[in-house]
Parts: structure tokens; sequence; C-alpha cells
């Protein structure tokens, strides 16, 4: 199925772009205004999609020589036929040449593995178990550039699959990545985190990578949307050790992340923005917005604070989700979601009722189809970063 373009009667339907999706339509809004405020409207039917997954099935063994495997640019004829066959006319094969897949015996349980990052080819690492849930995304350079290595927790697969996507299409093989076994404890996860959901103003934010133009946001001083945020926030990351704070709270101790809430100007574009998508939370300290100001959150606070407190709380808790390491999926009921939506007619109870919800990963082949690659269990992946609450 094709992307739904943006529609050119927006007046009537407004769909959602790029992060923190909670969707609107003026139209069905209109009609919640007039039936007792209770439609606001939406457009969440599931997606079509051409689901890549196999390809994981297909990756070539990688063997483990001495506690260490090498992973290298090779062809990989199997896989690049795969995405050929799946992918058709979709996507050049550009999009495709430069993925380089390797499957490998797990370590033992009490062992982790090192994925060390050796050329600056590698652009992102993805780590997926037997049943292709993702297990950890690394980008291979932090914000500073530099390759980097990092230790996976164990995963209690029998079975790894490590997908290497590079810059540029390869073939030489020169060695991309090696991967040694080490005690589990040098993963350091699970692990706390602190989240500080600052609504007292901000000036000349800035992202690392340089994706964001200097942004102001306003202070949000309403009572009642501030507590339905907070709790919004509190309510989706319960079952996980993840404290979250206010500016209004003591500082935290350090590290921690700031999701900066607020109207912003320059207006962000979407609902929400986040730094980067920080797999295995390796920078504790990274950021995110929420712009009251969006459309959607825009109209979403026609309906009153309460309503508006808790869609921004989800968009938050959505960017947070994208610092822990997670990324869109394709499931429309899944707070990680990340598709454009077509269509009407849903409440704002169902949109609010979106939640952390296994879901197949939306890949990045092509801008106007959805692919998915891989599956992404995101309570999963929060026990495995954070664990679960501590108990008092
Ligand atoms: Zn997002």
């Amino acid at each position: 199925m094709k992307k739904p373009a943006f529609p050119t009667a927006a007046l009537l339907l407004i769909t959602v772009t790029g992060c923190g999706d909670v969707l609107l339509g003026l139209a069905d809004m209109l009609d919640g205004l007039a039936g007792g405020l209770r439609t606001v409207g939406g457009c969440l039917t599931p997606v079509e999609y051409t689901d890549l997954s196999e390809v994981l099935v297909v990756a070539p063994p990688a063997e483990w020589r001495a506690g260490q495997a090498i992973l290298t640019d090779a062809a990989q004829p199997a896989v690049e036929a795969f995405f050929a066959s799946r992918l058709e006319a979709d996507v050049a094969p550009r999009w495709y040449q430069n993925e380089r897949l390797f499957r490998l015996a797990c370590p033992p349980p009490d062992r982790a593995a090192e994925l060390e990052f050796l050329d600056a080819s590698v652009d992102w690492a993805h780590v997926y178990d037997d049943e292709g849930f993702e297990i950890a995304s690394l980008r291979s350079c932090d914000f500073d550039g530099r390759l980097r290595g990092v230790v996976l927790p164990p995963s209690g697969a029998a079975h790894l699959v490590i997908r290497l996507v590079l810059i540029r299409p390869g073939g030489s093989g020169r060695e991309l990545a090696r991967l040694a076994e080490v005690p589990a404890e040098e993963a350091g996860l699970p692990r706390t985190q602190h989240v500080v959901l600052n609504m007292g103003g901000a000036a000349g934010i800035r992202f690392r990578a340089g994706t964001l133009v200097p942004t102001n946001v306003s202070p949000v001083t309403d009572p009642v949307l501030r507590e339905a945020l907070v709790r919004a926030v509190a309510e989706i990351y319960a079952p996980y050790d993840l404290r979250v704070y206010t500016e209004a709270d003591p500082s935290p101790p350090e590290p921690y992340s700031v999701v900066h809430i607020g109207t912003a100007e320059p207006p962000l574009g979407y609902n929400g923005l986040s730094e980067w998508v920080d797999g295995l939370n390796r920078q504790p300290d990274d950021i995110a917005i929420v712009d009251l100001g969006s459309r959607h959150l825009g109209l979403a606070g026609l309906f009153g604070p309460e309503a508006l407190g808790t869609a921004a709380g989800l968009v938050a808790a959505h960017e947070v989700g994208h610092l822990l390491g997670l990324w869109h999926s394709l499931n429309t009921d899944d707070l990680m979601t990340g598709v454009d939506c077509e269509g009407a007619g849903l409440d704002l109870e169902l949109l609010l009722a979106r939640r952390f919800r296994p879901a197949a990963l939306e890949s990045t082949f092509a801008a106007d189809r959805y692919h998915a690659l891989g599956r992404q269990d995101p309570e999963s992946v929060l026990l495995r970063v954070l664990g679960p609450t501590a108990q008092p």
C-alpha cells in the first residue's frame, strides 16, 4: 500500500507526521464539539506493509573463534537477492546493497557480547533474537563521531542476527566489527534512569547531533495540564525503573534526561522530537522536546487541559522511548507508532489508549511505502535497559 500522501483537503483532515503521534481530524473534532466533545477523529486503520523480516533467516553464518567473531563487508549474495526479490521496484538497489547480516550463536547466558566497530563505513548496528525481535540498535558513533564498542546484555536467545547498515556499499572484505565474549556485568544493565519533565520554559535548546535549530519553549503553568501530563508519563513507565520528576522537584542525581515541554518557538513541526534513538540507553543525559503548540496538541487543547496534558504526556512518553532505544513501529495501537495515518472517525479515548505493544518495526527502505524489518517488544527492551520498578 502506498503511504498516504499529505491530504490536499488539509482543512478536513490533518495527519500526523513524524514523532509523537496524536492524531486529530478537524472534521471529526467539529463533529465532536457538536456531539459532546468525545470524538476528535484520527485515522488509525492498520497499515499494510511488506515484511522483510525473513531476511534474518538468510543471514550468512559467522563463526566464533577463540571467543571472537569478525564481521566483514564481503558481498552477501543471498541477502542481496532476498531484498531484490521483495523490494522489487520500490527501492533502488543502493538502498539495500549496503546491508550486511550475520547469524551466530549467542554467548552462554552468563556472558555478554561486546560489539566493537572497526570501520567508519558502519552507520548502525541492529541486533535481533531468534524470533526476529530487536535486542538492541546502536549508532556506531556518538555525537563526537568516534567509533565505539558497546556491550550487548545477555539476551537468552540461542542465536543472534547482527545487521550492520553501512554508509556506502562495501564488498572488499574489510573488517567492519568484532564481537567478543565478555562477563555479563560489563553491560552495566539494567540501570535506573531519571527523567525531568521540564515545564518551566527553556531557551536555545539544541540537539548535539545538530538536528534542531535553537528552540525556545514557553512555561506550562496550568496545574491541571501539568498534573495530567506527569500522570500519563508515570503510568506508561510504571513497570520499569524510570523515575519521573518535574522542574519543580529537587534535581535528581546526574545523569538524567530532560524533556522540555511547552509551546515551541520556532515551532517543531511535530508533536515531539528526541535527540536521537539511543540504543541501550548509552547516553543517559539526552534530551527531547514536546511542542504543545503543534497542530494536533493544539486541537487536543480545545478539549481542555486534562485532555491536552494526557495527550502531551503520551507524546513525551514516546520521545522518552526513543531516548531509551525504541524505534517507530507499524502498529497504530503502539505508543511507538510512527505511522502517518489516513481515514477518520476515532475518538479521543482510543487515541489516548495507545500503550507499548509488540509490533513490526518500521524500516526506512523507502519514503513512499511501508516496510517492516524485525519486530519490537518495548516491554522486553525496557526491562533489559531499565529493569523492573524498584521495590520500596
Ligand atoms: Zn518518534
